[in-house]
This record gives structure tokens, C-alpha cells and sequence, in this order.
């Protein structure tokens, strides 16, 4: 640590879910990626990419994919960024975005990588706890003036989701810079991307991470006015997203057939794994994304994570106040949700 400057040595560091080394030997529910494989069509255009022309820079414009994108969603391609996995958008966010001695506000609970990132580019931040049926309260954003306010919508780990309409309310009110991340809204729709449309302090990102079954590719993209974009392009790293990256994201958002069959499956899993569960008694908070999150009366939330373990069924366990209250439940294939109820049912016979 010797070397460490002073906001290095304060900040607390990112913790990720497990990614154990013998992979294949768990039922991996803990980080909320998509249990299906990418599409054909993008392994073949990563395929197809594999050759000599790796030796050559990509394009740092990542022109295609915006252009994409942008006509998909009557936008222009000036108002689309692609980014390292949206989290690379979060971290130019706070580098450009907001003054030193300004200051940000998130939900609690929600993703820490925004604390971790704040920290690391020495922004103040504070956290607003959602109510106590775990849905968010944008009112309590407006109290104090903060100069950027980032929401998860859907929200991670709780999968409660907020209309359109209310962050439509909210942002007629707020001065700020408003984030929405959407890295799990095509589970089930609602988009704020068209109030990018309408006003200037709205920044929505996505990612190829979930809906497109690409966690290992990193790509994710910010919407929003062409000033906001101008400034991502200036902020970013030279040649930001890799040039496997590129194509692939560009073969996915083109291949809507598999995107609405990987959506549809992912859902009808959703729906069992929350049959079964209700059936054994958990309470389930409404999610609107690809995992729930839920408890048992009978078994802590700790206890259920460490006995799934030993079964190899890995969940993801949060502490810390009110979170550390439920289990995190990423939603698999049904040969794994079937697994994991079974054994669940076992565990609980036995407490
Ligand atoms: N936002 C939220 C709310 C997330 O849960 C995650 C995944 N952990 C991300 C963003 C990261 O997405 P990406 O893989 O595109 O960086």
C-alpha cells in the first residue's frame, strides 16, 4: 500500500459474486447472467472476425453498433456511446460528470460498483434507502439538490422496477444529471430512453451482459443528448471496446428472432422457479429482471446460501442492512432451477 495515494487507501473495494475455478461442477445463480448461450449468429460473427484483421486497431467511433442501435430506437447514432460493459460508462460518468465537490445519491440497496466508483474518482456520495416494500421513493431525490443521481431500473439485487411516468415526474423537477441503468430492463420492457428525447440531463445505459447472454464480451452503451455523448467520446480510453466486442454486439442487437426467444425462455423459468418457491413458502419481492429476490421464515438468508453451497448451487448472499435480509436468486435453465428447488425443499425438511 506503500504507494497507494490517499483515495485509493479509503475506498472500499468491489466485491463480485463468486467465479469459482471448477466452474462446471456448480449451478452458478449468483451473478445474473443469462444461463443460455449467445446467439449462433453472434458466434459466428466473433468467428468470423478471428482472423488477421485482429492485428488492426477497432473502431474506436464504434460507429456500427451506435448506428444500430440508434435506428432501432429512432435515435441518432450521436446519441449512442458504447463502452467496456456499462460499467466503464459509470466510471467515465464520474470522472466527467460531476464536479469534485459535488455530490451523488443512489438508492440503497442497489449495485455497489456506483459507491466503489465514486469513491475511486474522490466524489461524496449518499445512499437513500427504498421503502420498506423495497420500491423507490424519487421524492427523497429532491430534497437536498444532488448533483447526480444514478438509479438501477430495474433495480439490483431487489428487481423492483419504476415507471416511466414517475422518473418522467421526477426529472421535470430535478436540476441534476440523472443515470439510468438499465442493464435488465428487456426482461420485461419499460424504457426511459425516450426521455432522452425530450430532456438533456437524462443518461440511460444498457448492457449486452444479461438479455444478450454476453457477460465475457463487455460491451454496454449510454443514450443520451449529443452534448452528454460528445463527452464520453472525449473521456474514454483510445480504443475503449475490442474489436470482437464490436461485432458481436453489433450480430446481437441485429438478431431479434433469438433475443425474443432467449427473453421468452429466461421469463417461463422466472415464473416457475417463483411457483416453486411460493409453494415452499418463501416471500418473493415482484421482479422485473432475470433473478428474484426472496427469504424463508424458517432459514436464515446466510444459512440458506452456505447449505446451497455445499451443494454446489452457488446464490449470492449480500450483507449489510436490509439486504442481507433476503438471498439474491439469479434465474437459470430449468434443469437447474428444478435442481435447486429440490434441494432447497431438502434443506428446509431439515431445519
Ligand atoms: N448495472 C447493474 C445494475 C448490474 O447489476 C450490473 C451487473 N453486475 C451492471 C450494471 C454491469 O453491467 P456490464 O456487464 O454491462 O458492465
Amino acid at each position: 500500500m506503500k504507494y497507494w495515494n490517499k483515495t485509493l487507501k479509503s475506498m472500499d473495494e468491489y466485491i463480485p459474486g463468486e467465479q469459482p475455478a471448477d466452474l462446471d461442477e456448480y449451478i452458478k445463480l449468483n451473478t445474473n447472467e443469462n444461463p443460455f448461450p449467445p446467439f449462433e449468429s453472434v458466434l459466428k460473427a466473433l468467428a468470423q472476425n478471428l482472423n488477421g484483421s485482429l492485428k488492426r486497431y477497432p473502431d474506436s467511433k464504434a460507429i456500427k453498433v451506435r448506428e444500430i442501435f440508434a435506428e432501432q430506437n429512432g435515435l441518432k447514432p450521436e446519441n449512442v456511446f458504447a463502452g467496456n460493459g456499462s460499467d466503464e460508462i459509470f466510471t467515465l460518468i464520474f470522472r466527467g460528470f460531476i464536479e469534485k465537490n459535488g455530490i451523488a445519491a443512489f438508492p440503497y440497496p442497489s449495485y455497489s460498483l456506483y459507491d466503489t466508483l465514486a469513491q475511486s474518482n474522490g466524489i461524496k456520495f449518499e445512499k437513500i434507502n427504498l421503502g420498506a416494500d423495497l420500491n423507490l421513493d424519487l421524492d427523497k431525490f429532491l430534497v437536498k439538490g444532488y448533483d447526480m443521481v444514478i438509479i438501477a431500473n430495474p433495480n439490483n439485487p431487489t428487481g423492483t422496477f419504476t415507471e416511466k411516468n414517475k422518473i418522467k415526474e421526477f426529472i421535470k423537477k430535478y436540476k441534476g444529471l440523472l443515470v439510468v441503468d438499465e442493464a435488465y430492463i428487456d426482461f420485461y420492457g419499460g424504457s426511459s430512453i425516450d426521455l432522452v428525447k425530450e430532456f438533456d440531463n437524462v443518461i440511460v445505459t444498457r448492457s449486452f451482459s444479461k438479455s444478450y447472454s454476453l457477460a465475457g464480451l463487455r460491451v454496454g452503451l449510454a443514450i443520451a443528448d449529443e452534448e452528454i455523448i460528445k463527452g464520453l467520446f472525449k473521456l474514454k480510453d483510445s480504443y475503449n471496446v475490442d474489436a470482437l466486442a464490436l461485432a458481436g454486439a453489433s450480430a446481437a442487437l441485429l438478431d431479434t428472432k433469438s433475443f425474443n426467444y432467449n427473453i421468452g425462455m429466461l421469463r417461463s423459468n422466472k415464473e416457475y422457479l417463483e411457483e416453486r418457491l411460493s409453494g415452499l413458502g418463501f416471500e418473493i419481492v415482484p421482479s422485473k429482471a432475470n433473478f428474484i429476490f426472496t427469504r424463508h421464515p424458517k432459514i436464515t438468508p446466510g444459512d440458506l446460501y452456505e447449505k446451497l453451497k455445499k451443494q454446489k448451487i452457488l446464490v449470492r448472499y449480500f450483507r449489510g442492512p436490509i439486504q442481507s435480509d433476503y438471498v439474491r436468486i439469479s434465474i437459470g435453465t430449468m434443469m437447474e432451477i428444478k435442481k435447486t428447488c429440490t434441494v432447497i425443499e431438502t434443506i428446509l425438511g431439515e431445519v
